[in-house]
């Protein structure tokens, strides 16, 4: 079944693009996993590379340091070595104050002999007392041979920390040299100003007292590093300590856009997928509205066609196809003339297309003669409409072709049953009056034939007067006259003919319905009561016609005084003259009508009488709509106790240009 695999692949195809969408969304959040990974890879290494440099740099400036110190304690031992010697204070004043004055962090030199007496002191005015714990500090130093160092203090002067060391004479131990250095100013000595730009430089004690201190930089401390001093330093560390003050701002902002970035990517993947399944969605809703148009359009039976401004045919359904007998393909692009019109109106169908494509189609449709591919003719009945497009624009016309002939066809066929009927009623009428009218006819012709048989007496007598046989003939004449009327009323009645309107005169048309009936009239004792009106204007009708409903309308009447007692046996037949249309009224004092014949009145074949065919109502009914008039019946009521019905009829007083459809069709 194509439809079934149709929608196979139409789901396959969906599933194919539910992975190709779930494909990005996996790839997008695999890229954010391996960016977060690798930024944390590059802070690692970031960091292990600012330790390795911490590391080699705090190296750099112990060794630096130590140097420093070791070359300064060389320095003095030599000067103790050289205090040994005679004219001690003169060398320890001389010397001493050289050494002051090469390195800056030594702040005072003394001279102190065995019994811890201070001989000398450099710079000369600063006195020195020397503290207890140097004692054990002296033996150690005389006991060891070289430096020693006091444990650093924190005075007012700043951190300082002294070193002794002892003085040999030339033969024994004679005392020992002081020298008290200032740390915070060898730090400022000897840490570079790149190493204190990078890193802050402190010398702690093993409880973290800070004795000098030096740093440019600011911030929050990142890396740490100790280092013990000792020696030479008594119980000092040297801490170095780095401070992200590395500006990696434009990296971290980097970070951070990459992140962003990211999950824009992935924010707008997923946008993107919503609005494809949305799209899925609209395609396949769109699918189904297309198959049900589709199926919609080809199960029309009336035939759509759409034209371009120009009239070439732009679209036609299945069904305009199959009425012409042409494919899409063949009527697709033609322009007027089309080859479904009938050759022999190509001029009126011309001035028709002519007329759709200026706007001035009729409204409700019109009907034309087509031609099928195989030539057979048919009649179609066309509704043409403007086509507007989406915007709203005018692109051409639409039209709807029903194929009508068929239905024209039966009301013809019904057109002409109903003519046949009503010729039938008009001979039955006339059937039922034949006694009465030869009755009628009787009178003139027995009147001629004894004004004839006058005239041959007066002419055997030879009495005659030529005058007297000249008014016998005359009377004798007009009585022919009569009885030719009579016969040529009869003739013209029941004479098979087209309906045709023509102007013609209402009062006429009763005088000649109430010559047929008069006979009869009489016979029945009915009187009927004429009241002509003044100034009718002629009206466009079928005489015949009018005359056959007349007839009918007074017969009924005539029917329905039956019963009545002969005095009150009256019809009257009354004409008004209304503005827009005359009306004719015949009223009679019968009995009335029947409760169950007065729904059923204008029924063909409905009657009450024994003898009656029912068709005289009906006919009537169809010859007044024909002549666009209404016919329809009133109870009597006024005077009050009336009794009888009226029945009133209609005739429009103006001509119709376009001529009405002839009764049943
Ligand atoms: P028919 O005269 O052959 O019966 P019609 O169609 O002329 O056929 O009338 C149908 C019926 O309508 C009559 O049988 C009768 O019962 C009723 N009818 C018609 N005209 C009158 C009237 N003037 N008074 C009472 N009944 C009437």
């Amino acid at each position: 079944m194509p439809g079934m695999s149709e929608a196979s692949t139409v789901s396959a195809h969906a599933q194919g693009l539910g992975w190709m969408l779930a494909l990005p969304k996996l790839g997008t959040a695999l890229l954010i996993v391996a960016v977060i990974a690798l930024l944390w890879l590059l802070h690692r290494n970031d960091l292990q590379e600012q330790r390795a440099t911490l590391i080699s740099d705090v190296l750099w400036l112990e060794q630096n340091l130590r140097f420093h110190l070791s070359g300064s304690e060389s320095q003095l031992q030599q000067l103790a070595q050289d205090l040994g010697q005679d004219d001690q204070q003169r060398i320890f004043r001389l010397r001493g104050q050289h050494l002051l004055n090469n390195a800056a962090e030594l702040t005072r030199l003394s001279l102190v002999d065995e019994r811890l007496r201070v001989i000398d002191t450099l710079p000369a005015k600063a006195p020195v007392t020397l503290r207890p714990e140097y004692r054990d500090l002296y033996e150690q130093a005389r006991a060891l041979g070289r430096p020693s160092y006091a444990r650093p203090s924190l005075g007012k002067e700043g951190a300082k920390q002294s070193v002794l060391i002892p003085i040999y004479g030339r033969r024994n131990f004679n005392g020992f040299m002081l020298a008290e250095l200032d740390l915070q100013v060898l730090l400022r000595n000897q840490v570079p100003w790149w190493f204190a730009e990078k890193y802050q430089v402190r010398l702690i004690d093993d409880s973290g007292t800070e004795y000098a201190a030096k740093s440019k930089v600011a911030g929050t401390p990142s890396l740490n590093y100790l280092l013990p001093l000792d020696p030479p330093g008594y119980g000092l560390g040297l801490e170095v300590t780095a401070y992200g003050s590395r500006d990696n701002t434009a990296q971290r902002i980097l970070a951070v856009a990459i992140v962003c970035l990211s999950l824009g990517v992935f924010w707008s993947l997923w946008a993107i997928r919503r609005l494809i399944r949305r799209r899925m969605e609209v395609e396949a809703a769109l699918r189904e509205e297309h198959a049900f148009r589709q199926a919609m359009e080809d199960s029309l039976t009336a035939g759509m066609r759409a034209r371009d401004l120009e009239g070439a045919i732009i679209y036609v359904n299945p069904a305009f196809c199959r009425m012409t007998g042409f494919t899409a393909e063949e009527l697709i692009g033609h322009k007027p003339p089309m080859p479904y019109w009938d050759p022999d109106e190509i001029e009126e169908t011309m001035a028709l297309n002519r007329a759709v494509l200026s706007g001035n189609a009729p409204s409700d449709g019109f009907e034309i003669n087509f031609r099928r591919k195989d030539g057979s003719p048919f009649r179609a009945l066309i509704y043409e409409a403007p086509l507007i497009d989406g915007s709203g624009q005018h692109v051409g016309w639409m039209g709807s072709v029903l194929d009508v002939t068929e239905k024209r066809r039966a009301e013809e066929l019904a057109r002409q049953q109903q003519e046949k009927l009503q010729f039938t009623a008009r001979l039955v009428t006339m059937g039922e009056m034949a006694s009465t009218l030869a009755h009628e006819l009787n009178q003139p012709l027995a009147a001629i034939a004894s004004y004839a048989a006058g005239c041959a007496n007066r002419l055997a007598s030879d009495r005659w007067q030529p005058e007297e046989i000249r008014a016998a003939l005359d009377k004798l004449g007009r009585q022919a006259q009569r009885a030719g009327e009579i016969i040529r009323r009869v003739q013209s009645f029941v004479r098979k003919s087209e309906p045709k309107l023509q102007p013609c005169r209402l009062e006429s048309v009763i005088e000649d319905s109430l010559v047929l009936v008069e006979a009869d009239a009489r016979t029945r004792g009915i009187s009927i009561d004429f009241q002509p009106e003044t100034a009718l204007p002629p009206i466009m009708a079928d005489q015949v016609m009018i005359e056959q409903v007349l007839l009918n309308l007074l017969r009924n009447a005539m029917d329905a005084l039956a019963d009545t007692p002969a005095p009150e046996r009256r019809i009257t037949l009354q004409v008004r003259n209304l503005p827009q249309e005359v009306e004719v009224r015949v009223r009679d004092q019968g009995a009335g009508l029947a409760p169950e014949a007065a729904q059923r009145l204008f029924e063909a074949f409905f009657t009450t009488k024994p003898d009656g065919m029912g068709i005289g109502l009906s006919i009537c009914r169809s010859i007044i709509e024909f002549h666009r008039g209404r016919l329809w019946y009133e109870p009597n009521r006024h005077p009050p106790g009336s009794r009888g019905t009226t029945f009133i009829f209609t005739l429009p007083k103006e001509a119709h240009d376009d001529p009405p459809r002839p009764p049943g069709g």
